[in-house]
C-alpha cells in the first residue's frame, strides 16, 4: 500500500478518468481531489455543475464542457493539449465517467495515440448496488439503460431472457413501474432482483423481491419512482431447467386459449415453474392484449 499522507499531482501529458460522487459529497476520494486540484485543464460533462463540486473542495482549475454533443469534435483539440503536455481530467455530472455516460470517444482517441490514460476510481451506482444486492456477483451483465418505449425494451429484454448473469439496469424514476412490468412479461416474475434509489444520499432504499413483488410495489408506492435508480435482476436459471423463453412460449400459447389461472397451472406441471409466478405472468400477458 502507498503511503497515505503523500500528495498525489498529477504528471504532465497525461489524462486522468476521475470519479465524482453519485451524491454523498464525502465520496471524493482524496487522490480525486488531488489530482482534479492539480491537473491543467477538466473537461466536463456540465462546467456549471462540476464547478460547484469543484468550489466545495476548494478547487478552481480551468474547466471546458465535454458532453455527447461535442466530444467527437472536440476530442482532437484536448488530445493535442495532452500531446503538448498538459495534463487533462475528465468526470461526468456523477460516478465514474464513460459509464452511461460521455468520455469513450475521448478515451478510445488517447489510446490509439498511445498517451498514458490513469483512471482514479470511485463511485459507480451500477456496483454499488450489485454490491447490496445479495444476487450472485461472481459474474454480471450491465445493460446500461433500456429503451424508453415499451415494445423495443421488451425485444430488448426478450434478447436478454436466458443471460445467466447478473443484469444490471439504470433506468429513469418515471419508467421504474412499467420496466418492471416489461420484466415480469419477458424474463417471469419469479426472479429474484432489487431495486435501489438514491444510494449514498439521505433517501437511499433498497427494495428486494420478486420482479412480480417489486412491480406491484411500484404501482403501490410512490416513494420508488423518487430520484435515482438501479435495477438489479438474477440471470436466467440453469440449463437444466427449461429457459425463460420456454416458459413463455408455453404459457403464452396456453393464455391465449385458457382462463390465466389454468394457464399457469399447466405451464407449472409442463415446466416445473413456480405456479403463482406464472399466474402473474399470464395475467400480464391478458393485460397486454
Ligand atoms: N456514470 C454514472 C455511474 O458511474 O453510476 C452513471 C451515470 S447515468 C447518466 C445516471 C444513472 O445512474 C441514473 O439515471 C441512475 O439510474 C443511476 N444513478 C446515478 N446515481 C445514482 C444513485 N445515487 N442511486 C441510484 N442510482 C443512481
Amino acid at each position: 500500500m502507498s503511503d497515505r499522507s503523500v500528495k498525489t499531482s498529477a504528471a504532465p501529458g497525461t489524462l486522468y478518468v476521475v470519479a465524482t460522487p453519485i451524491g454523498n459529497l464525502r465520496d471524493l476520494s482524496p487522490r480525486a481531489t488531488d489530482i482534479l486540484g492539480s491537473v491543467t485543464l477538466i473537461a466536463a460533462e456540465d462546467t456549471r455543475h462540476t464547478r460547484q463540486l469543484l468550489q466545495l473542495f476548494g478547487i478552481d482549475t480551468r474547466l471546458t464542457a465535454l458532453h455527447e454533443h461535442n466530444e467527437a469534435h472536440k476530442a482532437n483539440a484536448l488530445l493535442e493539449a495532452v500531446q503538448r503536455g498538459d495534463s487533462l481530467a475528465i468526470v461526468s455530472d456523477a460516478g465514474t465517467p464513460l459509464i452511461s455516460d460521455p468520455g469513450f470517444n475521448l478515451i478510445a482517441a488517447a489510446r490509439r495515440l498511445k498517451l498514458p490514460v490513469i483512471a482514479i476510481p470511485g463511485a459507480c451506482a451500477a456496483v454499488a448496488a450489485l454490491s447490496i444486492a445479495g444476487l450472485p456477483t461472481d459474474r454480471f451483465a450491465f445493460e446500461g439503460f433500456l429503451a424508453a418505449k415499451s415494445a423495443a425494451r421488451r425485444a430488448q429484454l426478450e434478447a436478454l431472457s436466458a443471460e445467466s448473469r447478473t443484469l444490471l439496469f439504470y433506468e429513469a424514476p418515471h419508467r421504474i413501474a412499467e420496466t418492471l412490468h416489461d420484466m415480469v412479461a419477458v424474463l417471469g416474475g419469479g426472479r429474484a432482483a432489487s431495486v435501489s434509489r438514491e444510494l449514498t444520499k439521505r433517501f437511499e432504499t433498497t427494495y428486494r423481491g420478486t420482479l412480480t413483488e417489486l412491480a406491484q410495489q411500484a404501482m403501490q408506492d410512490a416513494d420508488m419512482a423518487r430520484g435515482e435508480l438501479v435495477i438489479v435482476v438474477a440471470g436466467a436459471a440453469s440449463e437444466r431447467e427449461a429457459t425463460p423463453v420456454d416458459v413463455q412460449k408455453i404459457l403464452r400459447v396456453l393464455a391465449s386459449e385458457l382462463a390465466p389461472a389454468q394457464a399457469a397451472k399447466l405451464t407449472a406441471k409442463i415446466t416445473g415453474r413456480g405456479r403463482a409466478e406464472l399466474y402473474e405472468m399470464a395475467r400480464a400477458f391478458a393485460r397486454d392484449e
